[in-house]
């Protein structure tokens, strides 16, 4: 579904941050993409979802396609209406907006009735649904991850790509949020292309797992193969 070619990436038209990456996430997969601080996960989310040009960031070699398109070039917009969703790090939810205007809001781009979509991201968080005249920027932690992960399936997305959707949160929520994410794949059949430091959840739902420093794949393999290789022990689930 999402082929990622020896992408090049600079940032400020200086800072290379990318030096040909490649990947692949088949279509009805969880692929993983791990990496220390600084590696160059996000980057490559950005640069799926095309908002690299809003941080200065450039795509200066190689290529991303999408459903056997290349869309290296197009634009942000254009992606999400192709099916392609990202929730971002730090999560970017509109905090003086209702939780249930947070979610009509992630509709927006396809322009139609969001109510069918809106009943299946209550029914998937029936506490968002509990919550929905909340102002969200009063939502917990976890409540507000989430509300970033019901906006992004609002959109209706092939592939969603979620950056470190356990950041912050205890992990009972942890445990949650990825409980959410293998039911979503497994139920309605949606691509996950998910980064994370946390590599033992992240590698436990998983199917497959990238291991990325300084911008190169440096591993990869089936999670299983990852969980139990020594380097990936040692280095990033910290059993080494
Ligand atoms: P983390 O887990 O810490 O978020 P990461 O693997 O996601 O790390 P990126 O956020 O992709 O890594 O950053 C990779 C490198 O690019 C870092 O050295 C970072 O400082 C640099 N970088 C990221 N965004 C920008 C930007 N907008 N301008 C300049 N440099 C940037």
């Amino acid at each position: 579904m999402l082929t990622i070619n020896n992408l090049e990436v600079i940032y400020n038209e200086v800072i290379l941050v990318l030096r040909g990456l490649s990947l692949v996430v088949p279509e009805g997969a969880i692929v993983a993409l791990l990496g220390s601080n600084g590696a160059g996960k996000s980057t490559t989310l950005k640069a799926v979802s095309g908002l690299l040009p809003t941080e200065q960031g450039e795509v200066t070699d190689g290529s991303v396609s999408f459903d056997g398109r290349d869309i290296t070039r197009v634009d942000a917009a254009d992606r999400v209406r192709l099916g392609i969703s990202l929730c971002m790090e730090g999560r970017h939810i509109f905090e003086h907006l209702t939780v249930h205007e947070n979610l009509i809001a992630g509709a927006y781009i396809h322009g139609r009735a969001p109510q069918e979509d809106l009943d299946l991201v209550y029914e998937y968080f029936p506490l968002l649904s509990d919550l929905r005249a909340r102002t969200a920027g009063f939502l917990s932690g976890g409540e507000q991850q989430m509300l970033a992960i019901g906006r992004a399936l609002m959109a209706k997305p092939k592939l969603l790509m979620l950056d470190e959707p356990s950041l912050g949160l205890a992990p009972k929520l942890v445990q949650e949020i990825f409980g959410y994410i293998a039911r979503l794949n497994a139920e309605l059949g949606t691509t996950v292309l998910v980064v994370e430091q946390n590599a033992t959840r992240a590698l436990e739902v998983a199917h497959h797992g990238y291991v990325m420093e300084q911008g190169r794949l440096v591993l990869d393999g089936p999670a299983a193969e990852l969980r139990d290789n020594p380097d990936v022990k040692e280095f990033y689930l910290g059993l080494g």
